[in-house]
């Protein structure tokens, strides 16, 4: 049977992907260690603006090769706005409705950038609330509900097909350490890190694997306790990681460690990676550079040599009203400095002081 919609839909995603570039991988300058490398893949640089715009196609590749995305379909999508932007995109390329279910609390630059991409937004007030509000807009609108957090870990290409794991490794070649001794990054859906840690038993390589994980997230304690019916109250404050529920689509048992990161260190490490790197990123990066910055230093107390990859997910100017706002900060109760002075410490002697 030929289905003109669907293979003009499937054709413009692969032409999206063939126009787009590899996203950089990045050498830190980390000079107080020579023999332990930390690598940054800048994921910013997607036409989306984060790493999302991998898994949102990867959703729409999904829905439609599945049959539930034809040309009627209104997408409905849960998110806390990084994967909304990405969808909103991939929606209105394929001329299709798109309504965005996201906390209120959600950065207006965000929201700015999806309704660029001719997306709704749909606001509930605690960021538990996205999954039933967004099943019941799906019925409302006989439309689609994407769902990432279940299908993140089953619509991405684990094997291979130029995943984000598939690409580390590639650019890592040439490096004095090409085989990374860790991973790092951090769980929203859980998606990347899944992909990370089954790729790295697919292809038998001595990595491990490290999630990072926020305040207000249930997944630090759900990877101990595998308590499946953990919830949070409040909403992570870092924007794309950390959830008040155990996501299906988070695999603990690809982790091979996790590291709890204070808000306040998320936020210092992200001003720190400015200082590092020449240029801003969001919070969950400098989760990530906090989780890096002390795996390294177990990894030079423990003699040992080798390199650390870990992510940039999205870049800084979504968040000049909040995360990089003084006002922003102390208004919330934030104290960075005492972050700030333990990563400037370490970065210059090498002592990690907890
Ligand atoms: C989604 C997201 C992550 C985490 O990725 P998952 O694959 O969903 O676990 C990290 N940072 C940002 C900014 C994100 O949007």
């Amino acid at each position: 049977m030929y289905r003109p919609w669907t293979s003009e839909a499937i054709r413009k995603i692969e032409s999206d992907f063939h126009r787009s570039a590899d996203t950089h991988l990045v050498r830190l300058d980390f000079p107080v260690f020579p023999d332990i490398q930390l690598y940054l893949k800048d994921e910013s640089t997607h036409p989306t603006g984060s790493l999302k715009h991998r898994l949102a196609r990867s959703l729409f590749l999904f829905g439609l090769c599945n049959g539930w995305i034809n040309q009627d379909t209104t997408i409905i999508e849960a998110s806390s706005g990084s994967t909304a932007i990405s969808e909103a995109y991939f929606a209105r390329m394929l001329g299709l409705p798109f309504i965005a279910v996201m906390p209120r609390s959600t950065s207006s630059a965000k929201i700015c950038q999806i309704e660029t991409y001719g997306g709704q937004c749909h606001f509930v007030d605690n960021s538990s609330q996205v999954y039933t509000e967004a099943q019941q807009l799906a019925k409302l609108h006989n439309g689609h509900y994407m769902d990432q957090f279940t299908f993140a870990e089953r619509a991405t290409d684990w094997r291979g097909n130029n995943n984000i794991a598939e690409t580390i490794y590639q650019q890592m070649q040439a490096e004095t350490y090409p085989v990374p001794s860790w991973l790092v990054v951090g769980a929203g859906t859980g998606g990347t890190s899944a992909t990370l840690g089954r790729y790295i038993r697919y292809r038998n390589f001595n990595s491990y694997l490290c999630v990072v994980d926020p305040e207000n997230s249930v997944f630090y304690d759900y990877y101990h306790q595998r308590d499946l019916s953990l919830t949070g109250k409040t909403g992570s404050a870092i924007e794309g990681i950390g959830r008040p529920r155990v996501e299906p689509s988070f695999m603990p048992d690809v982790v091979d460690r996790m590291i709890r990161v204070p808000d306040a260190a998320s936020f210092a490490a992200m001003r720190f990676l400015e200082k590092i790197s020449g240029r801003k990123y969001g919070a969950s990066s400098g989760t990530n550079l906090y989780g890096t910055f002390q795996l390294a230093a177990d990894m030079h107390r423990a003699g040992q040599k080798g390199s650390i990859v870990t992510l940039a997910c999205d870049a800084g100017e979504r968040y000049s009203d909040t995360y990089y706002n003084k006002a922003w900060l102390s208004a919330k109760g934030y104290n960075i400095q005492p972050y700030l002075d333990q990563l400037q410490r370490f970065y210059d002697t090498g002592q990690w002081e907890s």
